[in-house]
């Protein structure tokens, strides 16, 4: 029969764990059906309820969140501790929309000559949320937490190879009192997304993934006038002054490339150091490289874990190939490591120019890209010169320097002194291909629903 593609393969040995059967188009319509009936009930049951049922699927979380993490480990392959803090996280965000839901969406006056109006927040329906792998617990949280307080009903659609997150997800949304309905799994390949796009019931789209993923749903949703968000790639700048503490700000950088094994659409794919100090900032980075540690992600003194599947390690290793081929230079790393699993060296890459490969697409893995610049001008004009606009981070001691720069840099987040991180009350999302749309914050809970106007005198 058909090989599913929806299974577990622990990439730590690349061996088969478990497999689950593809839902049928009969299964799925049965699912968005209960879906959208569970919506006609969800959109007018009281705000109490909801944040309820988020501040208990939080509260399950945090009980299991070793279990939890482990099964991501698994799955996916990052290191435990950072599963654990994932799975903290997600329920943060589920308790912050919990706590700030109801203030969000309350019915906003509006100030007009003309009588008085205010805007009614409304939910929209059902909501489809396809989501990657790469955080496979908090990727899920932030799309989902707001758009169940708002009222919307989910069919969840994740990465064929996180299909165990996937399931446990929806057995704790039942096991914390959500109606039948409000959250649902499905085991769908990603070719098979249009078809639920394009159903009636199906009121919005959420992606996040890569470019050519979120084209094909754009596509989709925009052919069938339906309302999407797209959180996409990304090939952040990390902008490094030359007022820095430079040993401090290496090790940073080290460290902000190398969480979840280099696959974060924010993580620090470019880095772009002031000339002043730049040798002694790559004299740092290869010895913090040479100081990792390759190993099980389970075990805490492990400081490079697996990439996600055999397949991400041979993209990654073709694309450091390829910028090799075409005159970059590779300081360090380059090649898998020599035992069972989907393992990479970490790599070093300087002298990418326009025109590589490397210079223009996103590296999704432990490749850390050092760039020179002789001035802030500089910097800025490299940073902007790319497709994407996600994240991105300057720093200098002095920060009103480092706020001019922030400023021109043409994406949709920019930390000073900090890499790019996650936090409940932050927006997250980009500009230019890195998509558009924001998760978490406040903005988050505004984009699934129908901010209608009642013109009441
Ligand atoms: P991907 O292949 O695009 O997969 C992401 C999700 O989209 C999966 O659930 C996948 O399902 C589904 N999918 C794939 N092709 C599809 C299609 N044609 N139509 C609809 N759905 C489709 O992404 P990936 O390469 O595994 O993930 C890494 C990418 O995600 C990177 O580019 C990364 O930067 C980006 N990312 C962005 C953010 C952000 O917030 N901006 C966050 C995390 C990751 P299957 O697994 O079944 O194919």
């Amino acid at each position: 029969g058909k090989v599913s593609p929806v299974k577990t393969v622990n990439p730590f040995n690349n061996e088969l764990v478990k497999e689950f059967g593809v839902m049928s188009d009969a299964e799925v319509d049965s699912l968005i059906a209960k879906a959208n009936k569970a919506f006609q009930t969800w959109r007018t049951t009281p705000f109490s309820t909801r944040t309820g049922l988020l501040h208990k699927v939080a509260s399950i979380l945090r009980e299991r969140k070793e279990e939890l993490g482990k099964l991501a480990t698994l799955e996916m392959g990052k290191r435990l501790s950072e599963s654990i803090g994932e799975v903290e996280l997600s329920a943060n965000i589920f308790d912050y929309y919990a706590d700030n839901g109801e203030a969000f969406l309350a019915d906003k006056p509006l100030d007009t000559p003309i009588g008085s109006a205010f805007i009614s927040y409304e939910p929209l329906g059902v909501l489809l949320s396809i989501q990657p792998w790469n955080f496979p617990f908090y990727q899920i949280t932030r799309n989902v937490a707001p758009n169940i307080v708002a009222g919307n009903t989910v069919l969840l659609k994740h990465a064929s190879n996180v299909p165990q997150c996937a399931k446990i997800m929806e057995d704790i949304f039942l096991e914390a009192g959500a109606p039948e309905g409000v959250y649902t799994n499905l085991f769908v390949p990603g070719s098979g997304m249009e078809r639920i796009v394009a159903d009636e019931r199906v009121k919005a789209v959420a992606l996040t993934g890569s470019e050519p993923a979120g084209s094909s749903i754009a596509a989709a949703a925009g052919k069938y006038i339906k309302k999407s968000t797209l959180e996409l790639g990304g090939s952040d700048a990390f902008i490094v002054l030359d007022d820095v503490d430079v040993d401090q700000i290496a090790d940073i950088a080290v460290t902000s490339r190398m969480w979840n094994a280099g696959q974060v659409c924010t993580s620090a794919k470019r880095v772009i150091v002031h000339e002043k100090i730049a040798e002694k900032f790559l004299e740092r980075v290869k010895t913090k490289f040479a100081s990792l540690k390759v190993g099980d992600p389970l075990d805490p003194s492990t400081d490079v874990a697996p990439l996600s599947s055999e397949k991400a390690v041979k993209d990654v290793i073709k694309q450091v190939e390829t910028a090799v081929k075409e005159g970059a230079q590779l300081l360090a790393g380059g090649k898998r490591i020599n035992r069972p699993g989907a393992f990479m060296e970490p790599t070093l890459l300087t002298g990418i120019t326009p025109g590589m490969e490397a210079y223009s697409e996103e590296v999704f893995g432990p490749v850390f890209m050092f760039y020179v610049v002789e001035n802030d001008e500089e910097a800025v004009k490299l940073a902007n010169d790319t497709k994407f606009g996600l994240g991105g981070s300057v720093f200098a001691k002095d920060t009103e320097r480092a706020l001019r720069i922030a400023r021109q840099i043409d994406t949709g987040m920019v930390y000073i002194n900090h890499f790019t991180g996650i936090t409940p009350e932050l927006p997250f999302g980009g500009t230019k291909n890195s998509g558009y749309g924001r998760e978490q914050s406040p903005l988050g809970i505004y984009e699934f629903v129908n901010p209608k106007l009642i013109r009441t005198s």
